[in-house]
């Protein structure tokens, strides 16, 4: 069993480097080193999660929450907590401090294995109802009671969701692949030059020397992974270069990755049985797979290009993604976060269950429909259902929704996410029929941009929010942004960003955080960057839409840190912000800021790790360059 000790110095020694191939090397030899019972906790651990990608249970434990924890181990009063938290500005720190101290105390606490951890973590994870704070506190201090101050250091961070080791879901991926992948010794060499082991290429992605890798053992490699008889498209893989079957096993790991949506699982698959354990995998009904996502087209020649000729065309309803599940008369409704809300939509369960097979993984926007005038309602309303925990019913009959549904990739016992999208359409076409709140996504078979407007032009008309363009013979790939879908909306580019911090206003305003600082992702590192300060978009009154009160409301409970008027926040909250221009600036982490950002709205449909990329806005800022 692994010690939690070792965890934390791979945390430390992470958190040293943000190259991305070190950061792999450094998790990949980790893991070659764990034992079938660690790889569980440790990808939990690594992730700062207490349960895998699809299960939405959040370990959620609040600053004060901690606070408090620290002030019961160690005597010491919660305002002298409180003001070195603002010194150190990390209260993973604050209790690797008061660690140090209790140390003398706890002669008897013993070692913290990674597993006692992470039941712990489970525990408070899934704590709901009465007494649910006093029982976080004790589940907590038990494991600060037994920490060293460095794991402390950790342990608090995890319970924040601040762990900041800056390793993304791509660097774990790459990590799982270079420990378990079944072939080590022909896939990956032992560089003669620094001993890391690499990948083989021609350099060694460690130390950036030569590798030489014999011809015989590159043969047999191919011939392997040929055998293995999981690998499709063989004749790509006749080929001399390492680096291609390299790239090839990354894709496949992920396509892998992407039915499972959990890495522990993936990596035990790969220990006990190599590739094979990752043939012949299944979507389970009940279990949620990330969406695919879209890419954004300026217009319809750029669409059309990248999804190819011809194209299917879809209204793009402004509502809330669903993805619906359905398996032995069970019907579960999750959102595009994985979150579970079937209890409070009813009426959609009700709905669906009239959909013609006895099992489905259906994707679906679910919009409020105004009952008098028949009308589609915008976002908010449908945001306020989501958020109901109780009168539900009033809430179904206060704002009605409509089901559209665009595309199915689980259909009675069969995963069908490879399936050409036009053929996944057929089916829907097949079982979908339109009544009660059900519809089928309005789409035409377009050939060219003159089609391809037109139906736009129809589909503003109808109070829609611009159209989906999707190439026919695509596969649905989870989780990803690519080209398969793409995104026509007129209004002027927005961004998805997250808020990491900001600032109470003056005068009227001075009960209100009135200034907000914003960032996008480094989806490498998994950091956020900022990219500037907003103060507009937001209405003085509540009746007016999103207002300052509100906001200040939702974002109180997150504030880490007070400096003057200054506060930081833990990031969670996602808004879209407008622009005019991006600048390049060096006041911010990302090395750009925005010209007039205005907030439009909260993304509530968005966690922070699916927000607006440094990438997306280098690409924007040259493509704004070039206009
Ligand atoms: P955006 O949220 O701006 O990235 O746009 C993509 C979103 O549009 C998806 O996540 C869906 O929630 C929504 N959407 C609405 N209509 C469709 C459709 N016909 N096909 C796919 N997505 C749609």
């Amino acid at each position: 069993m692994r010690q939690y000790r070792e965890l934390a110095e791979l945390y430390q020694e992470l958190e040293k480097t943000s190259k991305r191939l070190e950061k792999t090397f450094l998790v990949a030899r980790f893991l070659r080193s764990c034992t079938l019972e660690d790889l569980e906790p440790v990808i939990l651990l690594l992730q700062g999660r207490a349960f895998p990608e699809w299960d939405p249970r959040e370990i959620g434990v609040a600053s004060k929450l901690v606070i408090r924890t620290i002030s019961k181990i160690s005597g010491e009063k919660i305002s002298i907590i409180e003001s070195r938290w603002a010194r150190l500005g990390d209260l993973g720190l604050v209790a690797e401090e008061y660690s140090q101290r209790k140390r003398q105390a706890t002669l008897f606490s013993k070692k913290l294995g990674v597993r006692d951890v992470l039941t712990n973590l489970q525990k408070i994870a899934s704590l709901e109802g009465e007494g649910t704070i006093d029982k976080k506190l004790a589940y907590l201090s038990d494991l600060l009671l037994n920490a060293s101050p460095l794991e402390a250091r950790y342990i608090v961070r995890t319970v924040l969701g601040e762990l900041r080791v800056g390793i993304a879901g791509g660097i774990l991926r790459d990590a799982i692949t270079w420990a378990f992948s079944p072939l080590p010794e022909e896939i990956f060499y032992k560089c003669k030059h620094c001993g890391a082991v690499v990948p083989a290429s021609d350099k060694c992605m460690s130390c950036g020397n030569p590798l030489i890798p014999s011809k015989s053992s590159r043969e047999l490699a191919i011939n392997e992974l040929l055998n293995s008889g999981s690998i499709k498209e063989q004749e790509t893989f006749i080929t001399n270069n390492p680096r291609e079957i390299y790239n090839k096993l990354i894709e496949y790991i992920e396509d892998a990755y992407n039915i499972l949506n959990d890495y522990g699982e993936l990596a035990i698959r790969l220990y006990k049985q190599g590739l094979r354990g990752l043939s012949k995998l299944e979507l389970v009904p009940g279990r949620p797979i990330r969406v695919m996502l879209a890419q954004k087209a300026d217009n319809a020649t750029e669409a059309l290009e990248t999804v190819g000729t011809p194209a299917a065309v879809e209204y793009k309803y402004d509502g809330f993604r669903m993805q619906i599940h359905k398996k032995d008369n069970k019907i579960v409704i999750y959102t595009r976060r994985l979150e579970d809300v079937t209890k409070q939509f009813p009426d959609v369960v009700e709905g669906v269950k009239k959909i013609n097979a006895d099992s489905f993984i259906i994707d679906s926007e679910c919009v409020g429909v105004d009952s008098s005038t028949g009308k589609f309602l915008p976002f908010q309303n449908i945001s306020q259902r989501i958020k109901r925990k109780y009168n539900i019913s009033e809430m179904v009959r206060k704002i009605p929704v409509e089901l559209h549904v665009f595309d199915i990739v689980y259909y009675n016992g069969e995963t069908i996410l490879k399936k050409p999208f036009k053929e996944r359409r057929a089916i829907l076409e097949k079982i979908i029929p339109e009544q009660g709140i059900l519809r089928l996504a309005v789409q035409r078979i377009v050939k060219n941009e003159e089609e391809a407007n037109e139906f736009y032009e129809e589909s503003l008309r109808k109070g829609n929010e611009g159209i989906m363009f999707k190439a026919l013979n695509a596969p649905y790939k989870p989780g990803s942004r690519v080209g398969y879908m793409m995104k026509l909306k007129p209004t002027a580019e927005s961004l998805d960003l997250v808020i990491v911090g900001a600032e109470w206003g003056e005068g009227k305003r001075s009960r209100w955080l009135s200034s907000y600082y914003v960032a996008c992702l480094d989806p490498v590192t998994g950091n956020y960057l900022s990219i500037g300060k907003v103060s507009t978009g937001l209405k003085e009154k509540r009746e007016e839409g999103l207002s300052y009160d509100e906001l200040t409301e939702i974002l109180k409970p997150l504030i880490i840190e007070e400096k003057g008027k200054m506060v930081i926040l833990r990031p969670e909250i996602v808004v879209e912000v407008t622009y005019q221009e991006i600048q390049k600036s060096p006041s911010y982490d990302s090395g750009y800021a925005l010209r007039f950002p205005r907030i439009i709205k909260i993304r509530e449909d968005r966690s922070p790790r699916e927000i607006t990329t440094i990438n997306e806005i280098e690409k924007y800022y040259k493509e704004q360059l070039s206009k």
